[in-house]
């Protein structure tokens, strides 16, 4: 059992990439000495921070929502710059407007692509030739980029052992509590021990256990949407080895480069989404997908996608990634992806942080830049 000091500065619940880049930023911005990071699983970024598409979002997704793609823009080239080695941009990147069912024609795409300031040109005959013609009006060549989940945690790794924040692996925060002149917070180990430590600030970034805290933790005021997704690891035949694609804007799909396993990740609209359910106390979203029995479906998403790209029927199923996603239950419209930034105002020092997607970390240390520490 490990001793702890009489009191850290702060403590961050999960070891994902927000917590990591919190707990930096807490060091090295405001100049916190004493930081405790708490992880349930055996090392960082096991769970949303790697089983994700990986794309760097430079706004093309979000046609129905302005400020997520705006700030995508904003928040692409500071990615770029700052996790160089992490991010791939070998490879060309393609949206196809579907022709039917699509919430978006080619027209307005380019228009909102425009409006947002993104590059967008025709993709070139070669690689329009690899889609079903009947079914999608037009093939655009954009500029987007993957990241490389294990050259993240690589950088976390060795960041914050630079700053010496302590970190614990198989802990998991169970209860936040108000104490003298601060903040309690109580620990279990996989190992069976448990303890509780005092600290000045909290940092909930668990994701999607944000809301399985007990003690005096009131929970998030946003609703929040639980979903087990499952996406298909693909090795892809040469024609498509070099490419990313996304079909839009509605029950479609996307392919990327999965950087840190050398294939691609395949989702489809309608069949990553195995199953949701509001996000409450007490159903731990953990349990929830460990128990869950994790059928693949990747033979519908290949069946499907392979109406629109032939070539994709040549591909080969590797693996499945499953894991839980979390998003705010009002983006359900929108697909939108703010970020969630919340300061328990019943549990002075408590934050509750959900990113969204990757690059919107400038969003929340922009939102921690405005809070006096
Ligand atoms: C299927 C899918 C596809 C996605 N695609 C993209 C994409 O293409 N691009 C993009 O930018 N974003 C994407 N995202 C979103 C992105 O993955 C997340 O926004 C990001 O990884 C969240 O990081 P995080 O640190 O908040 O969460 P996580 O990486 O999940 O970190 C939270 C950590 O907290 C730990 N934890 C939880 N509860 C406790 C506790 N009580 N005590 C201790 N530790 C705890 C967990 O084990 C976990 O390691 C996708 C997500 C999913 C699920």
């Amino acid at each position: 059992m490990a001793t702890f000091p009489e009191r850290y500065d702060a403590l961050v619940i999960g070891g994902g990439f927000y917590g990591s880049a919190i707990a930096v930023y807490l060091a090295a911005q405001r100049g916190f000495k004493r930081i405790l990071l708490v992880e349930r699983e055996p090392a960082l970024m096991l769970r949303a921070s790697y089983n994700n598409q990986a794309r760097v979002h430079n706004g093309y997704h979000y046609p129905r929502s302005y400020t997520t793609a705006y700030r995508s823009r904003v928040n692409l080239p500071r990615f770029v710059r700052d996790w160089p080695g992490a991010v791939r941009q070998d490879f060309t990147k393609l949206y196809a407007i579907a022709r039917h069912n699509s919430k978006v024609t080619a027209r307005q795409f380019e228009r909102f692509c425009r409006d947002i300031g993104a590059p967008v040109q025709p993709a070139p005959a070669h690689l329009s030739a690899l889609f079903e013609q009947r079914l999608i009006e037009q093939v655009f060549a954009v500029q987007e980029y993957a990241f490389d989940s294990r050259r993240l945690a690589e950088w976390a790794l060795r960041e914050l052992d630079h700053f010496a924040v302590q970190v614990h692996y198989r802990t998991r925060a169970t209860a936040i509590e108000r104490a003298e002149g601060g903040l309690r917070v109580h620990l279990a180990r996989d190992s069976g021990g448990s303890d509780s430590v005092a600290c000045r600030y909290v940092f909930n970034c668990s994701y999607s256990g944000t809301n399985q805290l007990g003690g005096d933790f009131p929970g998030v005021s946003i609703a929040l949407k639980q979903e087990i997704t499952e996406m298909a690891l693909m090795a892809m035949p040469p024609a498509l080895e070099r490419l990313g694609i996304t079909v839009m804007d509605g029950p479609f799909f996307s392919m990327m480069p999965f950087p840190s396993r050398g294939l691609h990740t395949l989702s489809h609209v309608r069949f990553t989404p195995h199953l949701h359910w509001q996000d409450e106390r007490g159903t731990d979203p953990y349990r929830r997908l460990q128990e869950y029995q994790q059928p693949s479906r990747m033979d519908r998403m290949v069946r499907d996608v392979g109406r629109y790209i032939p070539a994709v029927l040549e591909a080969r199923h590797v693996d499945s990634l499953y894991e839980v996603k979390t998003v705010l239950q009002s983006t359900e419209d929108n697909d939108g992806r703010p970020i969630l930034f919340e300061r328990h105002a019943t549990l002075p020092g408590c934050y509750s942080v959900l990113g969204g997607k990757i690059d919107n970390i400038y969003d929340v240390l922009e939102k921690l830049d405005d809070e006096v520490l």
